[in-house]
């Protein structure tokens, strides 16, 4: 453990991700559409006991040992040996477990602005953990190798919550972020890690996709500090077609991530002629207004050709600055644009003068006049900023 612990440590600490160097093998290729697919459990690989498991929890039993998890909306109902659509819990003996608890596959020390955030503690680092599995099928997903697999498909690292903490606070980072694949389907280890990182004085942030029932992200949310939402698209059919997943149980996510008091910020990635439509764009951004308030950061990303959507070309930079112009027009007030280089969407400016703020150059604050979340012109910015 010390050794595995200390090569993760230094692997961080130097700027290198960590699943980078691992072997891996590849994630088959899935037999079904993703809309076909989006209600069947993952391929089943029985394990032979649940020695060493971490019970599950939001599930409940069912006759004939079999067993329905409430984690997400997918809402598996899981037979005997069954793994639920997110590869990551299995029904073992009438009893859910999950099969990622402590099982590390990707682990990095990032700017916070990389999440993206830019409104929490500009600046400073995030101790960033992933484990394998996700609850949805993104054709475009940057992390697939990853995120499509089963623990046993590639390399993990046991890592106690204990040791997570005690390795984030010798890295002198501030935050724990839990990142990279989808952090609900490692709920229990997530929850784990959070309390313990709170009570060390550290930060946690959650990216994720909101694809989680609202029971257990309101227990989640008193020990999380900020919520990053990866929203798709304000197309239904696009999350269908696309991701697998639902659109409004994301809406409701972040409505409930709102009204939790938990810092909100909500990333939308431009795929190129899928979602990048003026109308669909300034939809969104009436939404975002009239339901979360014209303070939450949106930020737009630029798609790069990725997984199963290697084929598309990348979004044209035109479309992603014009996408940040509505969602302005529309009343957001901090609108930024991701990926493209040296964009003014890169700077955080005062809704009263418009006078910039926070400037940034890609992951990196060049400079940052605020005190106390007050800009110099008196406006005060929201966010978490100590
Ligand atoms: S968390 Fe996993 S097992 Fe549970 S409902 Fe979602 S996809 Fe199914």
């Amino acid at each position: 453990m010390k050794r595995a612990l200390a090569f993760l440590f230094a692997t961080a600490t130097v700027g290198l991700a960590a699943w980078m160097v691992f072997p891996r093998s590849r994630p088959p290729e899935p037999a079904q559409s993703p809309a076909a697919a989006s209600s069947a459990p993952a391929a089943a690989k029985p394990s032979p006991d649940a020695k060493g498991l971490h019970e599950a929890r939001w599930y409940t039993s069912l006759a004939d040992g079999e067993v329905h998890c409430q984690l997400c909306p997918n809402s598996c109902r899981l037979s005997d040996g069954q793994i639920g659509r997110c590869r990551a819990r299995q029904n073992i003996g009438g009893k859910l477990y999950s099969l990622v608890y402590g099982k590390v596959a990707a682990l990095h020390v990032d700017p916070i602005e990389k999440k993206p955030f830019f409104h929490v503690l500009p600046g400073k680092r995030a101790f960033s953990i992933g484990t394998t599995g996700c609850n949805l099928r993104c054709l475009f997903c940057q992390n697939w190798e990853i995120s499509q697999l089963l623990p046993w498909e590639t390399a993990t690292t046991p890592l106690s919550p204990e040791d997570v903490v005690a390795a984030a606070l010798r890295s002198r980072a501030e935050a724990i972020a839990f990142t990279y694949n989808e952090p609900t389907i490692f709920y229990e280890y997530m929850l784990d890690i959070a309390k313990l990182a709170k009570a060390n004085g550290l930060k946690t942030l959650v990216i994720s996709c909101g694809f989680i029932e609202p029971e257990p992200l309101r227990e989640l949310l008193p020990h999380i500090d900020a919520y990053k939402v990866d929203f798709k698209a304000f197309s239904p059919e696009f999350y269908t077609h696309i991701t697998s997943g639902q659109r409004d149980p994301i809406l409701r996510t972040m409505k409930t991530i709102r009204e939790s008091g938990t810092w909100l910020e909500i990333v939308n990635l431009l795929v190129t002629d899928q979602n990048d439509g003026e109308e669909e764009v300034r939809n969104l951004a009436r939404w975002v207004k009239e339901n979360l308030g014209d303070d939450v950061p949106l930020h737009f990303t630029r798609f790069h050709p990725m997984h199963k959507l290697s084929n598309l070309p990348a979004t044209p930079i035109e479309r992603v600055i014009r996408a940040r112009q509505i969602a302005i027009e529309e009343g957001l007030k901090y609108v930024y644009t991701g990926n493209i280089p040296a964009s003014p969407g890169d700077t955080t400016y005062s809704p009263k003068t418009g006078q910039p703020v926070i400037e940034r150059r890609g992951y990196f604050v060049m400079r940052n006049t605020l005190v106390n979340g007050i800009a110099p012109d008196g406006e005060p910015i929201p966010g978490i900023w100590e």
